[in-house]
């Protein structure tokens, strides 16, 4: 099948066609309706399956019906990861005027800062420097996302992120969709997800 399948925007056809996107992988053809539906994911996919295009595109299309605030929290374990992930939502939402915000160890925490602040629509951030942000009382708000997307999740636990997740957890909304993606699904992925409220749509690929 093609993108003109799936259910996402026509610019956004438009955006994968440039891209040299003919045929949606697996992992894209399996989660990109239900997350457009509402429905939470627990999606078990590798790095170079099209994961981070399978919650950019839909986040990208309900992000552009109702611009406002930060509308996405992309949660990753490395900082290529961070950029990465910042690259590919830049490409696909550059239509939109995208501002994204990238919250990485090793970078200018005041810089972080000022960026945070002027209301980006996507955080993508690793755990340990967006708990530090919140630690130290950065003026900026997450209590209005619609996503909150785990990517790597079997990293993110392994590293003991811990209690930098349980500190970021704490100020998100509790309505909101979260998308976790992992390489493999394990119990502790599942008492992960029992962060969220909602029973997931699975895909094991
Ligand atoms: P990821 O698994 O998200 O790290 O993606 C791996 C690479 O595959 C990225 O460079 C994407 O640009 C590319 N990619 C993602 N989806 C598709 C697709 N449907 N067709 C061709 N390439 C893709």
């Amino acid at each position: 099948s093609t993108f003109d399948s799936l259910p996402v925007k026509k610019w956004l056809k438009d955006q994968c066609r440039l891209l040299g996107f003919e045929h949606p992988t697996p992992v894209q053809q399996a989660c990109i309706q239900p997350i457009l539906e509402g429905q939470d994911i627990l999606a078990c996919a590798k790095t170079g399956s099209g994961k981070t295009a399978a919650f950019a595109l839909p986040i990208l299309d309900v992000l552009s019906e109702d611009i406002y605030g930060i509308f996405a929290l992309v949660l990753t374990p490395t900082r290529e990861l961070a950029y990465q992930i910042a690259d590919q939502f830049r490409v696909f939402g550059k239509p939109l005027g995208l501002k994204d915000c990238v919250i990485t160890g090793g970078m200018d925490m005041m810089i972080q800062n000022s960026s945070l602040t002027e209301s980006p629509h996507i955080v993508i951030a690793t755990p340990g420097r967006l708990a530090d942000h919140i630690e130290s009382g950065t003026e900026f708000s997450l209590s209005k996302i619609k996503f909150l997307v785990l990517d790597e999740a079997d990293r993110l636990l392994e590293d003991n992120f811990g209690k930098q997740l349980q500190t970021i957890f704490s100020i998100l909304p509790k309505q909101r969709q979260t998308l976790l993606f992992s390489a493999t699904i394990t119990d502790t992925i599942k008492q992960v997800q029992s962060i969220s409220e909602r029973k997931p749509f699975l895909f094991d690929g």
